[in-house]
This record gives C-alpha cells, structure tokens and sequence, in this order.
C-alpha cells in the first residue's frame, strides 16, 4: 500500500465520519457560537398592569445535537425560579437538535417582577439570544434582544441618565466593580461600587446610582476592582424619557480574553470531532489549573491538564489553544491504544494528531505553527518555562523548533491524499489565507523526517478493545466556572 492510500483511509476510515478538512464538509462555524453562554439579565414577573417575560434561544449549528444545563440565579445568588412552561423551576437540563434551534420563554406565573441572570454550559457550541418582552394590558408592546456575554475585566457603554445596567457574578466569591460615569461636558462623576455575593446580580438605571447624570449623551465605565479576581459579565439596555428601548453593542473589553471559557470551547471542538471518528469512546476529564506554569500534560489515558499560563501565553489565538488541547488528545488516543500512527516519536504523533483534529473542528491548521513558536519562544532564554509535558527544559526547546520546523510538513501531509483533499486544502486556504503566496503540494523529506504510514488496523483493533475496557458514558458539559480546579467532569 502506498502512503497516499494509507492516509486516504486514514481520513475515510469510519463509514460515517470521513476525515476532510472542514471546507470540503461545509459544516457552519458561526464565530459567537460557544459552549459556555452566559446571559447578565433576565427578568419575569408582573407589575400593577403589565408584566415582563424573558425568552431564551439557542441555535445548534452542529450535525450532532448538543445537550445543554441551563441554570438561573436570582440577585443573591440564589435559584431563580421561573416557569418555561413545565413548572417553576432554577435549572433546565434541555438538547437542542443538530442543525436546530429550541427557545424557551416565561409563562405567566403570577410572581411579581423578579431578576437575574443565566448560564448556559453545552456538550457543543451554541448560538444564544436573550429577549426581553414587555406587555401591558395584556397586549406586548415592547421587545429588545441581547446575544449572551462572556466574563470580562472592563465593559464600556453609551449612556444617559435612563440607561438599564445588568452586572452579574459568575464566581463562587464576592464580586466588586467599579461604575464610572462620564458626562457630555467631560466631566467625570465620583465612582459608585458595585458588590455582588458569590453568583449575586443587580439591574439598575444610570440615575439611581449617578444623581447628577443628564439626558445628554454620556459614557459609562464598569471595572473590576481586583483583577483577575473580579470578572464580570454586564449588559446594557438603551433608553430615554419616551420609555421605549433598544439594544446596544456588546462592551467587554478585551484582552485579557476569559481563558477559562475558551479552553472549554477548544477542548469540547475537538473532543467531538476525536469522538464523532471513533478515535475515543469517551472523553478524558478535562482539568484547569491555575498555578503560575505555562504547562500542558495528558496522563494516564484518563485526563489533560492545561494551565491558565499556557492559554494566556497563547494569548488571542483560540486555534493556537485549540492545536494544543488537540495535542492532548493524541497522547489520549496513544495512552489508551499504545499505538503511535504517523511517527515513532510520540510528540511528532500528537503534533500530526493535533493538526488533524484542529483543522476537522474548523480551526486554523497554521494555529500549529503560532503554538509551537511560542512554546519555543518560552523555552529559550526568556525560562518562562521550567518543564513541558515530560521534556526537561533545554530538551524542549530543541524539540519545539525541530517541531516548529515540522509543521509544514505534516499540514502537507494532510493536504496531499488524493484530488478530493487537496481541492479541499485549496478551498480552505482560499478562505483562511487569500493572500499567502500559492506553494505547491509535494512531500518534501517526510520519510526523512520519520513520518510512515499509518496502521489503521492495528489502530481501529486497539480503539475497539479500549471501547470494550471504558463502556460508554454521555458526554458532559463544562462543570461550574466557579471552580479553577475541578474535581472532574465525571
Ligand atoms: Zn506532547
């Protein structure tokens, strides 16, 4: 068997799942879709003559359905108890349908007006809405909708005198923000500090907590006061004298990104695409740590350990993170199978393994390169780290740009199986890289580097009995931020 038809199978080797790059499987990626939505307001209940109801919507551009747990806290941190039709309840346990949508609202309850946000953590990235309805005298009259946010340090909005303010906790500690507000004349009004319990919430307008604030256009500031202790989630509400309102663009200040959300979204990506192959029966737990390392490790089969160092050096790139938690996972499917398909040398293995599985979930296969340089970059001189995965640090820092130097290679080894994929290499960089120069697919020096033929034989036999080791187990969504350490999603 030539190498080409090895790989071919390789990337056809399930009935169900053919291993192409994601332009050639046309599967949307929408760039808001996440596995962790978090919506900073909700309100429901009645008033004398009217009520407010909220209605919640996710929309699954996946080809598989995603379950998802929704949970509702009030201003204290406690339940919010609302009624999406099935009784009054804190916490829904819903599934949207592959390349579906569900959308929840409150019924009339009877309740007077309560609020406070939700969150909503998937098996799989969702688009989510939230939308506030207003009715009087039976009639609605009114209605604005907010996409859901993700934590931040900083958030800016327009504001006047009327402006609706949501801020919420999305941690297991005291939060404290502080409000700024900065009027049409310049002038900047004394800060007013916003404390929430553990989970807490509050909704506000402008002139309850600035007096002195005008009709005239202004701006308004909320920033933690203790970073990166205090991330927050906030949303604001346009209004005026006429009392209708409106939407306004989501102010989260970034960087710093919300690492610990992105790390889930990358690991969840290419767990299903290691999942929807067969590769792996179950995921392996997926831990956090947020000691000062940049370090990634995969033990034991059984799980894969990312410091928050190692995201926030990868920084604003989530195909970077995405290249290594895929990286990850090839050690996984190595530890459960014993098996090293494309290389001897097991961290070339999981280098091929993490660019096959980071360009299926739709991520950017050049995320290797920028990943490996900067693991080089912090293994050199600059000692930002003292060990990664197994290696000893001057070991590492050659393996990083021996690697670094590899990357080309196996995305040409990827791209170059047979018509149907290398048309879809050339679509993929016709949309990811426009304007890099065109190079021509060959296949320079892989047997030199090492590179083989995959035994997928041997591989789908290890897979099966590892099946029959683990049994199945659904697959799980993220656990509650709240906790940097988790014990384990199972
Ligand atoms: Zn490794």
């Amino acid at each position: 068997m030539t190498r080409t038809q090895s790989i071919l199978a390789l990337l056809c080797f399930s009935a169900a799942a053919c291993w192409l790059p994601p332009a050639a499987r046309a599967q949307p990626r929408p760039a808001a879709a996440l596995v962790n939505l978090y919506f900073p307001q909700i309100a429901d209940g009645d008033f004398a003559g009217g009520r407010w109801q909220t209605a919640l919507t996710l929309v699954n551009p996946n080809e598989e359905a995603v379950s998802a747990t929704l949970r509702l806290f009030d201003d204290n941190g406690g339940g919010l108890r609302v009624d999406f039709g099935s009784g009054l309840g804190s916490q829904f346990d819903v599934t949207v349908p592959a390349r579906g949508s569900l959308s929840v609202a409150t019924a009339p309850s009877s309740l007077p007006v309560r609020s406070g946000w939700a969150r909503v953590y998937a098996d799989g990235p969702l688009l989510g809405s939230a939308s506030f309805r207003l009715w009087l005298g039976g009639k609605a009259v009114q209605e604005v909708t907010a996409p859901s946010a993700l934590p931040g340090l900083a958030y800016v909005s327009y504001a006047n005198r009327d402006l609706g303010v949501a801020v919420a906790n999305p941690n297991n500690r005291q939060l404290r923000v502080d409000a700024k507000l900065r009027l049409a004349n310049g002038a900047e009004l004394p800060s007013s500090r916003i404390v929430l319990p553990p989970f807490g919430h509050t909704a506000f307008n402008v002139k309850d907590r600035f007096p002195a604030a005008t009709a005239q256009d202004s701006v308004l500031t909320l920033e933690a006061v203790d970073p990166p202790v205090d991330e927050f989630i906030a949303w604001t509400m346009n209004t005026d004298a006429s009392g209708t309102f409106s939407s306004l663009p989501a102010g989260t200040v970034v960087p710093p990104y919300p690492h610990w959300d992105r790390l889930w979204n990358a690991f969840l990506r290419v767990g299903r695409v290691a999942l929807s192959n067969d590769l792996l029966r179950t995921l392996p737990e997926f831990r956090i740590l947020d000691g000062q390392e940049a370090n990634a490790y995969a033990a034991g089969g059984k799980e894969i350990v990312v410091y928050l160092g190692l995201a926030e050096l990868l920084g604003d790139s989530e195909s970077d993170l995405a290249f290594v938690v895929a990286h990850e996972l090839g050690h996984i499917v190595q530890q459960r199978t014993g098996i090293q398909l494309f290389h001897e040398n097991e961290e070339f293995d999981a280098d091929m393994w993490g660019a096959l599985l980071a360009l299926e979930a739709g991520y950017d296969p050049y995320g290797a390169a920028g990943a490996l340089a900067k693991l080089a970059m912090a293994t050199g001189s600059a000692g930002l780290m003292s060990q990664f995965e197994q290696q000893l640090s001057a070991d590492a820092h050659k393996s990083f740009n021996t690697r670094l130097e590899e990357v080309y290679h196996f995305l040409v080894m990827v791209c170059n199986v047979n018509d149907e994929t290398r048309a879809a290499c050339r679509d993929y960089k016709r949309i990811m890289h426009p304007h890099l120069p065109d190079v021509p697919l060959s296949l320079p020096g892989l047997e030199k580097s090492g590179y083989r033929a995959p035994d997928l034989g041997k591989l789908r036999e290890a897979v099966r009995r590892e099946r029959a080791m683990r049994g199945a187990e659904p697959m799980q969504p993220p656990p509650d931020r709240s906790h940097p350490v988790p014990a384990g999603i199972r």
